[in-house]
């Protein structure tokens, strides 16, 4: 039986680790092995304060683990399937319990692709993963021309003519980390201004490699063995055509990973979790951290500030769970 388990090995996750274990709580974080996170896959991150220059998102991230590792956490590979409240006897020989608790202790079960795991509170931070187009040609070429992930496969479009889709943080900064490696990026956005932070903003349009094609839409890749051309469209002009590239890189938002708790958890339209100020969800003992929750501003700090709280959360709930059952 664990104190705290925590879904999610990102910033959230790791951070509550090093809370939680510093509050000498008996704490698992499981990582996923089929998703990977955002941050991890960031090539440049310029806004975590203690970092000045840029810090790559791997070796950010490679900090934060040796230093939950360092503290004493668990950790294990796994993906979580559902969580479900359960209750049993404390056993024999216990200090007497509560009225209010009978003899049932109350844990959750968290049931894994490979058996099971129990856990006295849960903290979510599973994070969020890319918004596909849903186009045709996007999944046909998936990994032959078209990509979600900068980091992993810049390398492979050296020197070639690449579009980009999306106009968010995201979108911009990946564009100008791809121009170290392309010859030329061209960046498609449905509007005409960009959402991205404007020091971004700046520095794409300052970038002799990044050009844009605004108030447009993208209706299909098209291509042979490899993606070779985008089919567009000027949402002012009704206007179509073909737009030829030699890859293209897909940057539209996220979509958070709470398949697992929906029968679980409160969430909102859009599927992130729904937790107050102290990260408590709508289920006592279930806390939610980072990007999976629904607030304003997703950064690696705040996720940080999220993973922080929701474990200083998580002891207060275990060691009242543990006063009123053991006292
Ligand atoms: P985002 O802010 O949600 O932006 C998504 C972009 O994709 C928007 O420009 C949106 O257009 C466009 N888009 C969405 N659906 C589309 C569709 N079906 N077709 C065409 N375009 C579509 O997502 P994000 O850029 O991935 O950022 C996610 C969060 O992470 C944000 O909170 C962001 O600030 C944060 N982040 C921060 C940093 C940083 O601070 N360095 C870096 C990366 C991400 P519209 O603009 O028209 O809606």
């Amino acid at each position: 039986m664990y104190d705290v388990a925590i879904i999610g090995g990102g910033p959230a996750g790791l951070t509550a680790a090093i809370y939680a274990r510093r509050a000498r709580l008996k704490t698992l974080l499981v990582e996923s092995s089929t998703t990977v996170g955002q941050a991890v896959v960031t090539a440049d991150i310029e806004n975590y304060p203690g970092f000045p220059g840029v810090v790559s998102g791997f070796d950010l991230i490679e900090k934060f683990k040796k230093q939950a590792r360092n503290f004493g956490t668990e950790f294990k590979v796994g993906d979580v399937k559902g969580i479900a409240r359960h209750c049993e006897g404390v056993p024999k020989g216990r200090p007497k319990q509560s009225q209010s608790m009978g003899l049932l202790r109350r844990f959750w079960r968290l049931a894994m692709t490979d058996g099971s795991v129990d856990a006295l509170s849960v903290i979510v931070a599973s994070g969020a993963r890319p918004r596909k187009l849903g186009i045709p040609g996007e999944e046909k070429f998936r990994g032959r021309g078209v990509s979600y992930c900068a980091v992993c496969d810049a390398s492979f479009f050296k020197s070639k003519n690449i579009a980009l889709i999306g106009g968010g943080d995201t979108a911009v900064e990946e564009a100008i980390f791809l121009t170290k490696f392309a010859s030329g990026v061209t960046l498609v956005h449905r509007r005409d201004r960009l959402r991205a932070t404007k020091i971004l903003q700046e520095k794409a349009v300052a970038n002799k490699k990044i050009k844009f094609i605004w108030n447009s839409t993208v209706s299909e890749i098209a291509g042979s063995d490899k993606a070779g051309s985008l089919k567009i469209k000027n949402t002012k002009t009704g206007e179509e055509k073909d737009f030829p590239c030699e890859g293209v890189f897909i940057f539209v938002g996220y979509i958070p990973n709470t398949n697992f708790l929906k029968v679980v958890l409160k969430l909102d339209k859009n599927g992130y979790v729904i937790a107050d100020d102290d990260m408590k969800t709508s289920k006592r003992g279930i806390f939610a951290a980072g990007d999976v929750r629904k607030k304003l501003l997703r950064q690696v700090v705040t996720a940080a500030g999220d993973g922080a709280t929701a474990a200083y959360s998580a002891r207060l709930y275990v060691e009242d769970l543990k006063g009123i059952a053991y006292k």
